[in-house]
């Protein structure tokens, strides 16, 4: 009997209704039931004497009403009291009917369950859930056996149901066990059945703390099946590329290559020849190229991935390099243009905000191949866009695309089995534990070495107090003839918010440094207005940009050697330390200002601490992994492609190797488990080739 094929309508109390219900929750089969876990737990195995109870803690106890009136101060409401032999306790009710009313009679039995909060006269519980248990002669039932699961619920569906449901579902549990998918019988790994029976209903000695911290043996064993889902599910959509194939493109030699790498004014520095060496390498045979280049800001990527696309066009492909803003795909085209025109290579364009003439053009010199090189935001990959001949796909920034647009890119420019190589960049370096879960799909290659000569840029960390101070010091370098970035953050996603702020600071400097050419840039404004002041910035017409973080990353201007960053604490390192990369590209010593509001929390201190102490990358992200934890570093919270239901990649590290470990051997040993393993986790969510 296997329990995912078995419908949630056959558990005992499921109708139509409430499998519609549960349906929103991804619940239709009694596997799903029992792979909807508890947010949290109540303890409702013992009772509390009135006297004892703990305000702020949820609590059982039960008494004899002494009194139940309805009173008029403020607000109507019932108040009632119970007593027991240890003292006396409100409950206080807002919304109630006389029915109600009627059955809170003196002298009657009930047992309460709420949250103890300090009343004017004592303990008090507001709408507690309450149980009548009789007369004070009847034996009172008893109290829970386990503690009390609290699931996530949608309207409608309430905790009583949702815990009727999962009993129901552990009953089948209990009586077919064969659930078990992964190959592991060594000691002290606890079954799934046991994982899940305690999850679900922890007897009352299973420490609490434990299981919401997820050290607990159960939820460890539950986070371990995830993480091996997670896996197989990453390396499944690899995998079924594994038929199709790519152009064979030849390596090195390439007369394209050597001509792009000889008219260079600098040499590469040995990471970047190491990356266009295994980014060559990959080329070379048919299987399709999955690679992630990391890199620090100001890493050379770009140049990168010129030679790899340098060695497309050489063996007659074209290539389209995809970054996810406008911005960014404009400051790609000055690059790849400077590189390939000079060498007879045609570099193109297309984003969404082209003319319709224009656009037309672009369209028809992707289609006939004469736009050897198109560079573009996502809309290179719309519907009506066609290549000629797609040999290489570059993304730049590859971790602002979910893994969903990952996969959706693989399918373009395909013809039938044949599939473009996929080359993926980001800045953000993430720490090796987390790219083996987030890109187990990928092979990474990392270039860990900055070109020579680039300048330390000095970090501090100023309050806004002293506002007038910086505002005084980007007057001062202006006039020594350096130019000046002034990013304004929101914590708020909305455009609208951000542009007002920046318009706002725009007034301020104004204001405060007359005769200055300042420039703007956010996202409300339009992408040929943005690559305006973005043009005048780099051509030194404005000496000050003030911008939101659609600045963040990829602008070179190397005469910028100072970056003001108001409200610095509202960001992640990995942010910061990618808008302190904007600086730091010329010849002359750069700074770095952090604005921060108000006092600061150790946090904050902490955090600045590290952006002062090193400007590396990956330590960096180490550390912001550590503090706002993986969703927020990837930059795939929205997109969900990296939420886990029980896994935390921190908490979990130790996991890892061993999730890498047994993912390898159900591959080997049982591949008839690895789409079982996947639907129990990941249910419709799973990404799937060819189907994003
Ligand atoms: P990022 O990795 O941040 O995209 P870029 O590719 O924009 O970095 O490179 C940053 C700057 O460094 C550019 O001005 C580029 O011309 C320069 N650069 C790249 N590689 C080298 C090198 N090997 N030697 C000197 N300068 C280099
Ligand atoms: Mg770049």
């Amino acid at each position: 009997m296997d329990l995912s094929e078995i419908p949630v309508t056959r558990l005992s109390g499921v109708g139509p209704k409430l499998a519609e219900k549960l349906l929103r929750l991804q619940i239709s089969s009694v596997q799903d039931v029992l792979f909807h876990l508890p947010l949290r737990y109540q303890d409702r195995t013992r009772e509390f004497d009135i006297g004892d109870l703990v305000v702020g803690t949820e609590a059982v106890c039960s008494g004899v009403i002494v009194s139940a009136n309805i009173v008029y101060r403020g607000r109507r409401s019932l108040i009632c009291t119970i007593a027991d032999h240890s003292g006396e306790m409100t409950l206080r009710f807002f919304h109630f009917n006389r029915q109600q009313h009627n059955k809170l009679q003196e002298g009657a039995r009930v047992r309460c369950f709420g949250e103890v909060r300090r009343g004017s006269q004592g303990a008090e519980m507001v709408h507690p859930e309450v149980q009548f248990i009789g007369g004070a002669n009847t034996v009172a039932p008893v109290v829970a056996e386990t503690l009390t699961p609290v699931y996530p619920v949608t309207e409608g569906l309430h905790q009583l149901s949702m815990r009727k449901i999962t009993a129901g579902a552990l009953e089948y549990l209990r009586k077919v066990s064969p659930l078990e998918l992964l190959p592991i019988h060594h000691q002290g790994s606890i079954s799934l059945t046991e994982a899940l029976l305690t999850v679900h209903r922890p007897a009352p000695d299973v420490p609490v703390e434990a299981l919401l911290e997820g050290s607990h043996p159960a939820i460890q064993r539950l986070a371990l099946e995830e993480l091996v889902a997670h896996r197989l599910s990453v390396q499944r959509v690899r995998h079924s590329g594994a038929q199709q194939q790519s152009p064979v493109i030849p390596g090195v030699d390439s007369s394209l290559y050597r001509q792009l790498i000889t008219s260079l004014p600098f040499s590469l520095t040995n990471a970047q020849q190491r990356v266009i060496d295994e980014i060559a390498a990959d080329l070379t045979t048919p299987q399709p190229m999955l690679r992630l280049i990391q890199g620090d800001v100001g890493s050379g990527k770009t140049i990168v991935a010129a030679a790899a696309a340098a060695l497309a066009v050489g063996a007659g492909y074209q290539v389209a390099v995809m970054a996810p803003t406008e911005i960014l795909a404009e400051q790609h085209l000055l690059s790849f243009r400077e590189c390939f025109e000079p060498i007879g290579v045609s570099v193109g364009w297309l984003t969404g905000k082209l003319g319709a003439r224009q656009r037309r053009e672009s369209l028809e010199s992707m289609r006939t191949g004469t736009m050897q090189i198109a560079v573009g935001t996502h809309a290179l990959f719309q519907a009506d866009v066609e290549f000629a001949d797609l040999g290489l796909t570059i993304v730049d920034e590859q971790h602002r695309f979910g893994v969903d647009q990952r996969l959706a890119l693989r399918g373009k420019g395909s013809h039938g089995d044949t599939v473009p190589h996929q080359l993926t960049m980001t800045a953000t370096p993430i720490p090796r534990t987390l790219s083996m879960t987030a890109y187990a799909d990928l092979d990474c290659s990392i270039i860990d070495e900055l070109p020579p000569g680039r300048q330390q840029i000095n970090t501090v960390a100023i309050p806004t107090t002293r506002r007038r101070e910086v505002i005084e010091r980007v007057g001062s370098a202006i006039e020594e003839g350096r130019q000046v970035y002034w990013v304004c953050t929101l914590i708020e996603e909305s455009e609208v918010l951000q542009a007002s702020a920046a318009e706002d600071a725009m007034q301020e400097l104004s204001e405060h440094l007359p005769g200055v050419s300042i420039g703007l840039v956010h996202g409300r404004m339009k992408g040929v207005e943005k690559e305006q002041a973005m043009a005048e910035f780099k051509a030194r017409d404005t000496c000050l940009l003030v911008a939101t973080t659609v600045i963040e990353v990829g602008v070179d201007v190397p005469n910028a050697s100072l970056i003001i960053i108001e409200n610095a604490e509202r960001l992640g390192l990995s942010q910061l330390h990618q808008l302190r990369g904007r600086v730091g590209r010329g010849a002359v010593d750069s700074t770095c200002v952090l604005m921060f509001e108000g006092g600061l929390s150790q946090r904050s201190r902490d955090r600045i601490a590290i952006m002062r102490e090193t400007t590396d990358g990956f330590a960096i992200a180490e550390r912001d992994l550590e503090l706002r934890g993986a969703g927020e570093l990837l930059g795939t919270r929205q997109t969900g492609a990296m939420n886990f239901r029980i896994a935390d990649l921190l908490r979990d590290k130790k996991l890892l190797e061993t999730a890498k470990h047994l993912a390898d051997r159900i591959r080997s040993e049982q591949p008839e488990c690895i789409d079982q393993l996947i639907t129990r986790w990941m249910g419709e969510d799973a990404p799937e080739y060819g189907n994003v």
